[in-house]
């Protein structure tokens, strides 16, 4: 547990599945949690000891350290320009984004947060299935884009150095680089075997299983994430068509070696 020195006030703006799950650690750890969101999740808020906000204002006069952008990446331009930043309290509040893209975040809000706000770019890489059983030796990936207060930005980091965290300091345009080729590969090919429905058999082997896993675990996160990892990242884009092309050239040279024989 955090000493209450060190404990933030930590303002989550975007409560769904993923806000809920690093909540749970963030209440676990001593801090003050509020959210505020689309829907209403005060049922859930009240039982994990957080305060929600059905409206926004409210919300940002609780005069947090942080705040936490974990909207889907899709909605993040109409959710940032809705904020009334004017009524922030802190002139210096840090803003961090949980987002799977990082090039597209950094950008909007550079453009949209007044020049006082503090800027963190994160992704933690992981989520409510591999991150269940605790955080240890998984990787957090961050950008320190715009920081001033560097107490709060290193208490924030504490957060998940704590949890056992690989603590990865990277540009977000090596993030997005590198996540085109790991993870939206993998949702690709997760999504793909889940178009073509394959089911455990009797004589599964390990190579099967671990496709089964893939498909089972890439379909729990939302499309709408899905997409934002192919609408917000060019990469992505190159990526799937270098996809489509090796499975066109594995195809072709089956039917020549078909062919020969
Ligand atoms: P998601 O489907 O990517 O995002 C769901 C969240 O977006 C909910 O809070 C939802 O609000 C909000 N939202 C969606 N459309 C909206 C709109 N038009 N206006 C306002 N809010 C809208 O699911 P997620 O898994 O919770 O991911 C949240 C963020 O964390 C994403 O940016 C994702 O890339 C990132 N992330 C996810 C994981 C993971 O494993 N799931 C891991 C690392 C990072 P309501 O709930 O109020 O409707």
């Amino acid at each position: 547990m955090s000493s209450s020195l060190e404990s933030l006030k930590i303002g989550i703006i975007g409560f769904g599945p993923f806000a809920q799950f690093l909540a749970i650690t963030l209440v676990k750890q001593g801090h003050t949690l509020s959210a505020t969101s689309r829907s209403d999740h005060s049922e859930l808020s009240s039982r994990l000891g957080i305060n929600f906000f059905r409206d926004i204002e409210t919300f940002l006069e609780f005069n947090n350290d942080v705040i936490l952008l974990c909207t889907s990446i899709v909605s993040l331009s109409e959710v940032v320009k809705s904020i009334p930043f004017h009524l922030l309290k802190k002139p210096n509040t840090l803003f961090v984004d949980v987002l799977s893209v990082k090039i597209h975040p950094r950008d909007l809000l550079l453009q949209v947060l007044p020049e006082s706000m503090d800027l963190l770019c994160t992704h933690p890489m992981f989520g409510p299935e591999s991150g269940r059983d605790g955080w240890h030796g998984l990787p957090f990936v961050f950008d320190k884009i715009r920081i001033r207060d560097q107490d709060i930005c290193s208490r924030f980091l504490q957060i998940f150095e704590q949890e056992g965290c690989r603590m990865v300091e990277m540009s977000c345009e090596e993030h997005d680089k590198q996540a085109a080729r790991s993870q939206f590969l993998t949702h690709t090919i997760g999504r793909v075997l889940s178009e073509m429905d394959i089911k455990s058999t009797s004589m599964d082997t390990k190579g099967f299983q671990t496709l089964i896993q893939l498909k089972e675990s890439t379909v729990k996160d939302s499309f709408d994430l899905y997409s934002g990892l192919f609408i917000h990242n060019k990469l992505a884009q190159q990526e799937l068509k270098n996809l489509e092309l090796a499975l066109q050239t594995v195809k072709q040279r089956l039917l020549d070696r078909m062919e020969i024989e």
